[in-house]
């Protein structure tokens, strides 16, 4: 992994702020050591953040003065929130690294799978270099047709997150296939509602399950007691749509609660009283549904059965 921490010593030198949040996603908090050895002699001190980061989504800006800190440095993904807020924050992404042979290995597997097809790739942050070498390659060869996303305020042409894959918009009806590389389910699975393939590097290709959840119809007519999650992480909080959804639920005679809190899983809902519950925050947590004694769903399904069977 390349954390580009000679970049980041000129970065962090000329910054007017002395002491620095480290905030690391969990696979690179071992890295804290190798990272503060090198960041060292700018004379600047560090705080490591023992929390969990879940993504960009996930700034803990109010803890920056308890922690005695100036600003933040987010490791792993490229800038999502800042406008919102005035505190200074470096998102700093990381990159895989990778041989010449692996690009090689790829651009054979895609041709392969995709001959004269017309195709887009995509992928978490992580594999960007990686992405913008394959391309290049694939352009050289004319196998296959490349169809580039574009830059957006959050993301690159090739980038997605888990919950925005804006990027490829424009272009998901005139590709044949969109490639996705990458690890696990999490990004690839915001790709639901297009044609995608997950790279697997042993050459194979996955394509998307694109299996609908079991039908909640009846437990949502039957629910008495609702309650919305809002999250309070600062990318994720959605208070104003739970607030929306709060007043559609009272006209419905349906009892409503929204429940606030810095992370969501199944043991933190066991006896609230709630029957169903609309997950507002990370869109992806939707889809760990069957971890849940209930039914979990998203504001877009809610307004759904809302429709069918309310209005
Ligand atoms: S909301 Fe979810 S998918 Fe989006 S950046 Fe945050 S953790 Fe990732």
């Amino acid at each position: 992994m390349d954390l580009q921490l000679n970049k980041l010593k000129k970065v962090i030198s000329k910054s007017k702020a002395q002491t620095f949040l480290l905030e690391l996603p969990e696979g690179l908090k071992h890295k804290n050591e190798e990272i503060i050895n090198k960041l060292e002699n700018t004379k600047k001190k560090f705080v490591l953040l023992i929390d969990t980061t879940f993504g960009a989504c996930d700034i803990y800006e109010t803890d920056l003065k308890k922690s005695g800190c100036d600003a933040i440095i987010h490791f792993g993904h490229t800038k999502f929130i800042l406008d919102k807020i005035k505190t200074k924050i470096i998102y700093w992404p990381c990159y895989y690294s990778f041989d010449k042979i692996d690009i090689e290995k790829t651009t054979k597997d895609i041709e392969k799978k995709f001959l004269n097809k017309k195709i887009t790739i995509v992928g978490s942050i992580q594999y960007n270099k990686f992405i913008l070498s394959l391309i290049k390659e694939l352009k050289k060869h004319k196998k296959v047709k490349f169809i580039s996303g574009m830059k957006t305020q959050r993301l690159n042409p090739c980038q997605i997150l888990g919950c925005d894959s804006s990027s490829i918009l424009a272009i998901k009806k005139k590709v044949d296939a969109i490639v996705y590389i990458g690890d696990g389910e999490f990004h690839f699975n915001a790709l639901k509602n297009v044609l995608a393939y997950k790279y697997n590097f042993n050459g194979t290709f996955q394509l998307i399950n694109t299996t609908k959840k079991t039908k909640i119809d009846a437990l949502f007519i039957s629910s008495k007691r609702i309650g919305i999650y809002v999250s309070s992480k600062l990318g994720q909080n959605k208070i104003k749509i739970a607030q929306r959804l709060e007043q559609k639920i009272k006209k419905i005679r349906k009892k409503v609660i929204i429940i606030y809190g810095n992370e969501l899983n199944n043991n933190k809902l066991i006896g609230l009283g709630i029957d169903l519950l609309i997950n507002t925050a990370c869109p992806r947590i939707t889809d760990d549904y069957k971890n849940y004694d209930m039914p979990v769903i998203n504001p877009e399904e809610f307004e759904e059965l809302y429709k069918k069977y309310y209005l």
